[in-house]
């Protein structure tokens, strides 16, 4: 008896029947044997120990820190030598859940006291002894009464049994002792752990819940090599000095008081700047490519919403209802807006329109408001009052490539200016599942983000099958200074909300057509892209963003004069420019705008003041020094800020 198999390259193997991913691994080769960790069967991961089905495909998964499904089996069982370790400090531990995620792993704990800092080393010292040995992580199906006897003393793990369906295998992984319910797969044995680091504790209810229990989770992360998890580890240092909230606060830029509510954010003037200059950018770029500038309602009936399909589909993330007593409202109920859409729709329905209207480009720089989960929420990275740079493009089918063509060399420009590297992800129509329009429609609509994309000479990744029932889309992934990557802009197709709201216009064959729609954020939310600025820049922002772009600073009381008419002339010009007469030193006032990370600090001595000349300190530059006239300075500063120059 045989079965047989084939490899990613197209060619097959035949192996004895009962036989396994490593199997086939040793039957190719010694050096693919002792590199391999896990497979892909037919696209899913499982253990190298698993039988294989005849006529599947497989591939096998090679240690590698660059491999994502090689990190994902190396993290999940990171994750359960950790709760090994925690059972031998705190025997009680019960368990909830411990998953791999985009950076490491985490484990959820019911324990009595939280972890401390103390607790955290001594259990990683007791990982050190789980990996020091080679115990296999054993694969079992169980029967559910099995299962309930296993995990008879976990009621967490109870729970989750209850929910696994009647028709699904339940299956438990032991690495002695350490039981675990879990659909695995792991790495061969515990000492493939050998890179990793216990990061931090913090509370997290059971299932994000906040009316379940408070549970206790414990953050690591693993890597195959010493190298990338020292990169890691340092990623991870510069991202606490770079904190945007920390940042945030020693330049004034924002708060976020317990007394006006969580994820609400008041900017203070010096973050106020930046989100100005950011809104007239937008504006301004958006302006020249033909958009035009609406403004609707904050609150709408609920009516509007349920038509949009955010109540049936969204209303856990809506803020509930308001009693409307206006005069013939019939006390309908109304809603904060979670999206723009809806009224972006109304605006297009509200005459009628014809195909030389189109496309259409409506922007608003609106906020949105949702009932963000308070566990979820993060300074200005999550928050319940969202500015979003939206956008909406109604157009024909015809008009989709030359749209999202548009849509691509915006984000381009954005991303240049502020040196920000990205890339693509095109997802394409979900396989299950219902979708709205026809194949052709979708053929046509993905051909047309694929032909923008190529057009644009722009790189891109294919999700196959990620994109939403209503239409493919765009998904923009930029990386920070510190090798972070963030989701961006997205340009997402919309078959959906035209046929909810029934927008027509004429075409040249005088019938009435669907428009496609295209919602496009390109910052996202001002509130996040702000906070991710602040750490890509650690503060340091750009001339032209920078809250303060010059200090004037006089070095005693006989230049404040001849010190406050350079302020007031480079005001004159447009620039935020400052005095700083205050009688501190002038080592103390050039150090506190350093501090501030203000981009020029201009000293003003008494040879300046007499020959109408300033001593330029550039940000970054140390202590040197340069003696200009003002005027040349004046001229150098309006190019710097003019060209959105991100260095002098
Ligand atoms: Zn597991
Ligand atoms: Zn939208």
């Amino acid at each position: 008896m045989t079965l047989t198999v084939s490899l990613p390259d197209g060619s097959e193997r035949t192996l004895p029947a009962g036989a396994s991913a490593a199997d086939l691994a040793t039957s190719i080769g010694p050096g693919l044997a002792k590199a391999s960790v896990a497979a892909l069967v037919d696209g899913r991961l499982r253990d190298l120990s698993r039988t294989l089905p005849d006529g599947a495909r497989v591939a096998l998964v090679t240690r590698s820190d660059d491999h994502q499904d090689a990190l994902w089996v190396l993290r999940h069982s990171a994750a359960h030598v950790l709760a090994t370790a925690v059972r031998r400090v705190r025997p009680g531990a019960g368990i909830g859940f411990g998953p791999p995620i985009a950076e490491g792993f985490y484990y959820d704990f019911a324990v009595d006291e939280p972890f401390t800092p103390e607790d955290l080393e001594e259990i990683e010292a007791r990982m050190r002894e789980v990996t020091a040995t080679a115990t296999p992580f054993s694969r079992r199906r169980v029967d559910r009464a099995e299962a309930e006897a296993l995990f008879a003393d976990d009621p967490l793990k109870l729970e989750r049994l209850a929910e696994i369906p009647e028709d699904e295998p339940i299956t438990v992984y032991e690495n002695e002792p350490f039981l675990d319910l879990c659909r695995g797969p792991h790495v061969p044995a515990t000492n493939e752990i050998k890179h990793f680091k216990l990061l931090n504790a913090a509370g997290a209810y059971w299932r994000g819940d906040e009316n379940r229990q408070m549970l206790q989770r414990i953050y690591g992360t693993a890597f195959y090599t010493r190298k990338a998890l020292k990169a890691r580890l340092h990623q991870i240092e510069e991202a606490k000095k770079r904190d945007h909230r920390r940042i945030g606060e020693a330049m004034d830029l924002f708060s976020v008081e317990e007394e006006v509510g969580p994820g609400l954010v008041c900017w203070h003037p010096a973050g106020a700047r930046i989100q100005m200059e950011l809104r007239r950018w937008i504006e301004d770029l958006l302006a020249r490519r033909d958009y035009e500038f609406v403004y609707t309602p904050h609150i709408a009936n609920e009516a509007l919403f349920r038509r949009s399909g955010h109540l049936p589909n969204y209303a856990e993330n809506m803020f509930p209802p308001m009693v409307d007593r206006g005069p013939g409202s019939g006390a309908a109920a109304i809603r904060l807006k979670p999206m723009n859409c809806p009224g972006h729709c109304m605006v297009f329905a509200a005459r009628p329109r014809s195909y030389r209207d189109l496309p259409i480009r409506l922007s608003e720089i609106a906020n949105v408001y949702r009932n963000e989960r308070s566990g979820t929420l993060h300074g200005l990275l999550r928050v319940r009052m969202l500015t979003m740079d939206d956008g909406h493009l109604f157009c024909t089918p015809g008009q989709v490539e030359g749209e999202i063509f548009t849509c691509l060399e915006l984000v381009r420009t954005v991303m240049t200016t502020l040196g920000l590297s990205y890339r693509f992800d095109l997802s394409t129509r979900p396989h299950s599942g219902k979708r709205i329009g026809g194949d052709e429609v979708w053929d046509a609509a993905e051909a047309a983000l694929v032909q923008a994309l190529e057009r644009s000479g722009l790189d891109y990744d294919l999700d196959e099958g990620g994109g939403a029932f209503y239409g493919p889309k765009i998904d923009v992934k930029f990386r920070d200074a510190i090798g972070r990557e963030w989701q961006g802009a997205t340009i997402q197709l919309d078959f959906n909300l035209p046929e909810r709201f029934e927008l027509e216009y004429i075409g040249t064959d005088n019938r009435a057509h669907r428009p496609v729609m295209i919602h496009r954020a390109i910052l996202g939310t001002i509130e996040r892209f702000t906070g991710v600025l602040t750490e890509h820049f650690a503060g340091a922002f750009p001339l032209w963003l920078a809250p303060v772009q010059v200090r004037v600073l006089p070095i005693s009381d006989a230049q404040q004069d001849a010190a406050d008419s350079v302020r007031d002339a480079l005001r004159e010009a447009g620039i935020r420019a400052e005095t700083d007469a205050r009688s501190e030193t002038l080592g103390y006032r050039i150090r506190d705008g350093e501090l501030k990370k203000t981009p020029y600090l201009l000293i003003v001595g008494q040879r300046e003041a007499n020959e109408g000349s300033v001593a330029v300190r550039a940000r970054g530059a140390e202590k040197k020094q340069i003696v200009m006239t003002a005027g040349e300075f004046l001229a150098r500063v309006t190019d710097e800020r003019d060209s959105r120059a991100l260095a002098p």
